[in-house]
């Protein structure tokens, strides 16, 4: 029998085709050169497993789709038209542009000209916003609970409720955190119900402090009781026992003003005499991907001074973005934020914008139409809640989808039955015919 890698080409022969020739033109010749090798390498693989020996052009298309794919922008700008604002997959919150400089003051006081402190900017002014003493930040709330613990309570024991101990998804199980933090997990109550005796009988010589926790993914209903959180800190004032709430949501501002039912702030719960609070920067704070701590000037101090505090260090990008989205909320405008500025339009006018790309697609032989639909917050914020709003229809179900999905900018929808639903809430009037354009674009022949 013949060697069967005798038949393929060499490296040359596949650079000097047409087709990778002008890619290598495109992209670069010693990206295509690398490309050429990397397809002939796999191909070589399959040829040992027995397949047929590919013929010159297969190779050549090959290795133009394979430079094409590595040349593709790596996180590619998306409409989402899912119906669900803070959509962890496409980025959680929509965030405010802000322009970053080349260098910026960063750990640098311009008056005196020494060293200053990369958080100070954004701690006052989370402390301006929300109350309490002292404030700080880290790269996400999941950090923020571990440093918290770690500087808190290793080796010593932390109160929760059996209705608290929650999964927010991924690798986040609120007892692994704990453990992995150093802190001994104290369970308390029930699943349903849990009383401020159950936390009053639980709390010993090594108790660290009581901890709450938001329930951002579930609701619990039914035959329930959850302690006042009142009634928690007074216990803990009585008891020597800080309280400390992990939010989760960063709920801070009247959220029934967007059709949504009242969920106790972050000022609520900091005005309630806690120790501190932690939330995301990215939930309903409509920032950056932070953790955020509001508190004490103990409770912080201690996080501050913790050797783990430099290792969950938000960067620069992400600190001049909360800085401008908390200044938005201090001047009292929370509709120049993103997430307030699509929560804010009214079903009506969604309604308009649906008809009108329903119509405009129509034009192109399309047969959109559009129809009521529900929207939901997402990101673990307010479960078990919708918002009115309105879809555009698109047939040809998964297949439409799929298509959509390929298209630049790619269109997120959902499936329903034989239709694509092109939910508008999570999609901004300016971006309409956009939206109109690649879904024309990518049903097209
Ligand atoms: C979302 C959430 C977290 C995790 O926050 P990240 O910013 O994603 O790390 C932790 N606790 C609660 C209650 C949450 O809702």
């Amino acid at each position: 029998m013949s060697n069967p890698f005798a038949a393929l080409p060499a490296v040359h022969r596949v650079l000097a085709s047409r087709e990778v020739a002008d890619a290598g033109a495109c992209y670069g010749a010693a990206v295509a050169r690398q490309a050429a090798r990397d397809v002939l390498a796999a191909v070589r693989a399959r040829v040992a497993h027995g397949d047929p020996v590919p013929a010159l052009e297969a190779l050549t298309s090959e290795v133009r789709s394979l430079l094409e794919r590595r040349a593709a922008v790596a996180y590619p700008e998306v409409l989402n038209a899912t119906g669900v604002l803070i959509h962890t997959n496409l980025g959680r919150s929509p965030q405010l542009a802000v322009s970053a400089p080349g260098y910026v003051a960063l750990e640098y006081d311009l008056t005196s000209g020494e060293r200053g402190e990369r958080l100070t900017p954004v701690t006052a002014r989370l402390v301006r916003y929300f109350g309490g003493e002292s404030a700080t930040v880290v790269t996400n709330n999941a950090a923020a609970l571990v440093l918290l613990l770690a500087a808190h309570a290793a080796g010593r024991e932390v109160i929760v409720s059996r209705g608290e101990l929650i999964e927010i998804g991924g690798a986040f199980r609120l007892p692994d955190i704990m453990a992995a933090s150093g802190a001994r997990l104290v369970e308390v109550g029930c699943t349903n119900r849990t009383h401020p005796d159950d936390f009053a009988r639980a709390i010993g010589d090594n108790t660290a402090a009581i901890l709450v926790v938001h329930r951002s993914n579930f609701a619990l209903a039914g035959f329930v009781a959850t302690p006042e959180l009142k009634d928690l800190v007074d216990l803990g004032r009585r008891r020597g026992t800080p309280v400390w709430v992990d939010q989760g949501s960063g709920c801070h501002l009247d959220l029934t003003r967007y059709d949504l039912r009242h969920e106790t702030t972050v000022q609520q719960i900091l005005a309630d005499g806690v120790d501190a609070v932690l939330f995301s920067g990215d939930k309903l704070l409509g920032g950056p991907q932070a953790g955020i701590v509001v508190g004490t000037h103990s409770a912080i101090a201690g996080m501050r001074h913790h050797p783990l505090r430099r290792a969950v260090r938000p960067d620069k990008n992400s600190l001049a973005v909360l800085a401008a989205t908390l200044d938005a909320y201090l001047a009292g405008r929370p509709e120049e934020i993103p997430l307030y500025r699509l929560l804010a339009a009214p079903a009506s006018t969604i309604r308009s914008r649906a008809r009108r790309i329903a119509r405009r697609l129509q034009l192109d032989r399309i047969e959109a139409g559009f129809r009521p639909s529900r929207a939901v917050i997402g990101g673990g914020t307010t479960p078990d809640q919708t918002v009115p709003s309105w879809a555009v229809t698109i047939p040809g179900g998964e297949d439409a989808a799929d298509r959509l999905r390929r298209a630049r900018p790619a269109v997120i929808g959902r499936v329903e039955e034989d239709l694509v639903v092109l939910d508008l809430k999570a999609i901004f009037a300016e971006q309409d015919a956009m939206l109109a354009r690649s879904v024309a674009t990518a049903l097209a022949g």
